[in-house]
């Protein structure tokens, strides 16, 4: 399998290299040269089947030669093992033909774990085997920091950086992230928001001195094994719910548009997915992008949903190398427009991308107003960013079964849920102790030299 650029001007690379690279030399985000498709019977088989087993069907055929089966199958079983929940993405119902698919009995209670605990056994194995050793620098709003913190502290050829926006995020997030004592991981906090702390990551990969001195390899949602790892969970509600022989829909709250770009990728791989539907909070630029088709900043205001904070969408990209007829001098240029704040989409692009995704918003009031009312007539307890799913799939309920993504515990994010319901939502008890470990974090400024320099010197320690 090889993997190539969305811009079309960097080297191709195989599944390992891709994996270490995240972001491409040209700016571009990898994607396969062809997306394996899977026949009706292999994805019938997958029925009933552990979620570690249908992750190695869906995934084997991406990796080549970088495992063997039994490692793959290895890894696959430690990445896992961490989960609260024997079925790991279990699936709830939320009305007649409305599914909730609880993505947040990993580690950190948020849908991040699947792909991060999985990437950090395979970066750790792919690196043991030549004994390189590399650098880790990530950017968060919140949930990817605290999920790479606790899937790559103490492995043995790894230093994680994480950049967090200082006082930006959920005390449990920050606790989540400052508090894992091993001495490979590092929590920066840095003045200023989550897109500046994602411009330095983006600086540092472009400091080609740098990059290539401290050997740095990325895992932020452009990661393409971070991707592939969410594809499964499609897969493994999918066939619970009769695919391959009944088609499914799926709403995804979104942000950096990582997790449905994964459900895209099921369904070119042949899963039978009716609707697929971007859901986004006020911070609405693919909504508006999708009904107007012109992709146009205009700031980002703070939500209750903070993982979904974000002003452009980085796996977007991705999308629309497809929707360009994977044309990478196209997508070179939107991208060179987007820095002079948007561009428009074609209209033949724009007929593909309405094909592929259906798209809704929801404001703050409905955020609180859809936990409310999930409660009183479910007893499930959603937190912000999955009631955002909630509400947009119950504007595109139709004959196939919707499947709300919900992306995070609640009590990740207590402010919000306590403000809607009035009861203080609580962590699972194997975390409880989260408020009395003691914190470890450095305060960084926004400053490009400064950081690198940081970096330079912890790992030389
Ligand atoms: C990261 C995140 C999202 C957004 O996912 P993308 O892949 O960036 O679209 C939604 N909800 C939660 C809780 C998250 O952590």
């Amino acid at each position: 399998m090889r993997y190539i650029s969305t811009r079309g001007q960097a080297p191709v690379l195989n599944f390992s290299e891709a994996m270490m690279t995240g972001l491409a030399r040209d700016g571009g985000l990898y994607v396969p040269e062809v997306v394996p498709a899977l026949s009706k019977a292999e994805i019938a088989a997958m029925a009933g089947l552990p979620y570690e087993e249908i992750a190695f069907r869906v995934m084997r055929p991406y990796l080549g030669s970088t495992f063997t089966d039994a490692e793959f199958k290895g890894l696959l079983a430690k990445a896992y093992a961490g989960f609260g929940h024997a079925a790991r993405a279990p699936l709830v119902q939320l009305g007649p033909n409305h599914f909730l698919l609880e993505l947040f009995h990993g580690p950190t209670l948020a849908f991040k774990d699947f792909a991060m605990q999985l990437i950090g056994q395979m970066m750790q194995a792919a690196l043991a085997k030549t004994g390189e050793r590399v650098t880790i620098v990530g950017a968060t709003s919140g949930d990817t920091g605290s999920a790479a913190m606790e899937a790559f502290r103490g492995l043995a050829n790894v230093d994680l950086f994480i950049l967090y926006p200082h006082g930006r995020v959920s005390d449990v997030q920050r606790r989540q992230m400052t508090t894992p004592s091993e001495a490979n991981v590092y929590a920066l906090a840095m003045d200023g928001d989550f897109d500046d702390c994602q411009a330095r990551v983006k600086d540092m990969f472009n400091d080609f001195a740098f990059r290539d001195g401290v050997r740095l390899a990325g895992v932020n949602s452009i990661n393409w094994a971070r991707v592939l790892a969410q594809v499964v969970y499609y897969f493994s509600a999918a066939v619970s719910l009769g695919a391959p022989d009944r088609a499914v829909s799926f709403t995804v709250p979104t942000g950096n548009f990582g997790d449905i770009f994964a459900g895209y990728i099921a369904r070119k791989m042949g899963l039978p997915i009716d609707q697929l539907v971007i859901a986004t909070n006020q911070n609405d630029i693919l909504d508006r992008a999708m009904k107007t088709g012109d992709y146009a900043q205009n700031g980002v205001t703070a939500s209750i949903s903070p993982s979904m904070d974000i002003q452009v969408s980085s796996n977007f990209e991705r999308a629309l190398f497809d929707a360009y007829g994977r044309d990478g001098a196209a997508v070179s240029a939107l991208m060179e427009e987007l820095k002079s704040g948007g561009f428009h989409i074609s209209q033949g692009a724009m007929g593909m991308l309405r094909e592929a995704f259906a798209s809704g918003r929801c404001s703050e009031e409905e955020t609180t107003a859809t936990i409310q009312r999930a409660f009183a007539q479910t007893g499930e307890i959603l937190c912000p960013h999955s009631a955002v799913g909630v509400k947009v799939a119950e504007e595109h309920l139709g004959e196939a079964p919707m499947i709300t993504l919900a992306t995070a515990h609640p009590a990740k994010f207590p402010d919000a849920v306590e403000a809607a319901m009035g009861t203080r939502p609580q962590l699972p008890p194997r975390m409880a102790d989260l408020f009395t470990r003691p914190e470890r974090v450095t305060r960084v400024p926004n400053d490009l030299g400064a950081l690198q320099a940081l970096i330079r010197e912890r790992i030389a320690r």
